[in-house]
């Protein structure tokens, strides 16, 4: 199936159920992070396949749709089952392709495998509705209306590359299994565990043309995708900058949006703060902070800053640093122009007068963790997502300017409030203009059957398995006239 030069692989695109080279006869090299060698060529998919790949979506999409749940739910778990095969190859190749620790790229296909099967029960559980007419002033009672889920047809899947498993499936399972085709469009650094994922699909034996697989560049594949008529619902997850320009783009479709975040950590004086920190710096520099929930930044009340730095200084210091085959903590950031950006954001702080606590080293794209004390409201550092291991500390002198500096960002994606009072905690819940409010923990995508959503420029739109299938499929009323 795959072609090999000189040790390195050229994977096929997957387009209208066949594995193809494109026409284009151009290839994309994809560097690993840590290796820093080329370790897989992709295809450039072309604007001619792609409108061939649609085309055969929308054929297969009619009969797909008119298969029983079930039987769409069978197709579902034989990919589970495949990809639970494949298990070790794909956590291979999602480390060696992001650089995510070996660990957590086990755990992202596990939570993948567990993610598909649960849509399918999900789906298995979720009916419809009946209304009488009269319930409304004047109705009659003669008319039954019918209340049924269908279908939107085809749907374009963008994920992007920081989990480019758990991303791709939680938007390709909800689609399949709600009746639609999807045109998969992965990030490129990304999309050889993309094409590994859909090898598993190909195995399960879907039918023909009912997904493709569009390798290429956003930048130059993108916009024919997100314009093209044939699309009828577009599920993006990626940066706040190309979600927006989507957005633009798209026309008179549904749209989910996904889009990144600055979490704050709101520390409130009675926290417990050896937990405090242990929450804030797992959550602050897991894979090196490349995470859309990572925390983004501390607002921590004055009379307790010293102490939760001390202990965040401890715990950052502790973190073990380098290869992912090795697990560590952190690793090098996904390119060298992600390294310069955080590096830009670091240098920016430091100028402006911040501490530095730990870290501010650094060899080619790995940044030792970084943390920084005495941010301020002018400093870069302290509105936007650096992607990168660097967490800044702003000191408050109260809740209400932690709440004021939490929603003065452009972001509202997730936060966090730590504290031991649970009246506090709801009140600080309340005013945070975010999707959603941990208290006592760490912000996190999921469980994935908890609804997902940021508000602001952090997106548009719920995932969350349940509301995925929602948001893939609309209602369709019949009403029956009964005899009076
Ligand atoms: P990105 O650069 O925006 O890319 C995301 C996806 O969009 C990739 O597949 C990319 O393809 C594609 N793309 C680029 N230009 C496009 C265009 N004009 N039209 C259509 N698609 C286009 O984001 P990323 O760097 O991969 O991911 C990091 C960002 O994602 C961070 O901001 C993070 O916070 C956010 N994120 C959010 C969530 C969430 O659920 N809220 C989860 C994870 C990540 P190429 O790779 O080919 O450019």
């Amino acid at each position: 199936m795959d072609s090999v030069k000189n040790e390195v692989k050229t994977y096929p695109a997957y387009l209208t159920g066949e594995w193809r080279e494109s026409q284009s006869q151009k290839t994309i090299a994809i560097k690993s992070p840590w290796k820093h060698e080329v370790i897989g060529n992709v295809q450039a998919v072309t604007q001619p396949e792609v409108d061939e790949s649609i085309q055969a979506a929308k054929e297969a999409q009619h009969s797909w749709a008119k298969l029983s749940l079930g039987d769409r739910g069978q197709y579902l778990n034989r990919w589970a089952d495949e990809l639970e095969e494949a298990k070790d190859d794909i956590a291979t190749s999602l480390m060696n392709e992001v650089g995510k620790n070996f660990k957590s790229a086990e755990g992202e296909v596990q939570r993948t495998i567990d993610l598909v099967r649960y849509t399918v029960q999900e789906a298995l559980h979720m009916h419809g509705q009946s209304v009488r007419g009269d319930g409304f002033p004047g109705g009659s009672k003669n008319k039954l209306g019918i209340i049924e889920r269908v279908p939107l047809g085809v749907v374009l899947a963008i994920s992007p590359f920081n989990y480019p498993v758990n991303l791709a499936a939680s938007k390709i399972a909800p689609a399949l299994i709600a009746g639609n085709a999807v045109i998969f469009k992965p990030a490129t650094q990304g999309s050889i565990t993309g094409i590994k994922m859909i090898q598993a699909l190909d195995r399960a034996g879907f039918p023909k043309g009912i997904l493709s697989l569009i390798t290429g560049h956003g930048s130059e594949i993108g916009d024919y995708l997100t314009e093209h008529p044939g699309i009828n619902m577009i599920s993006f997850t990626g940066s706040t900058q190309t979600g927006k320009h989507l957005s633009q783009k798209s026309i008179m479709i549904p749209l989910v949006l996904e889009l990144g975040g600055k979490d704050p950590a709101i520390v409130c004086d009675d926290a417990d703060l050896d937990k405090t920190a242990d929450n804030i710096v797992k959550g602050a520099y897991s894979y090196s902070g490349q995470r859309c929930t990572a925390v983004k930044r501390v607002l921590v009340d004055d009379k307790v800053a010293d102490e939760l730095v001390a202990k965040l200084k401890e715990k950052v210091e502790n973190l073990s640093v380098g290869s992912p085959v090795n697990d560590s903590a952190i690793v090098p950031l996904i390119d060298d122009k992600a390294a310069d950006f955080v590096q830009g954001l670091i240098d920016d702080a430091l100028d402006k007068g911040a501490t530095l606590v730990s870290g501010n080293k650094r060899d080619g794209n790995l940044l030792q963790p970084t943390l920084l004390d005495n941010v301020t409201e002018d400093m870069d550092i302290a509105w936007i997502e650096p992607f990168g291991p660097v967490l800044p500390v702003i000191r408050v002198h109260s809740v209400d300017q932690a709440v004021e500096i939490a929603n003065k960002s452009n972001f509202g994606l997730q936060a966090s409030v730590f504290t031991q009072d649970i009246d506090k905690a709801l009140e600080i819940a309340g005013a945070v203009e975010v999707g959603t409010v941990q208290v006592n923990g760490r912000p996190q995508r999921g469980p994935d059957n908890f609804p997902f959503l940021g508000v602001k420029a952090s997106g548009m739109g719920t995932q969350g398995v349940h509301n995925s299938i929602l948001s893939m499929s609309r209602e369709k009323l019949t009403v029956i006239n009964l005899k009076p």
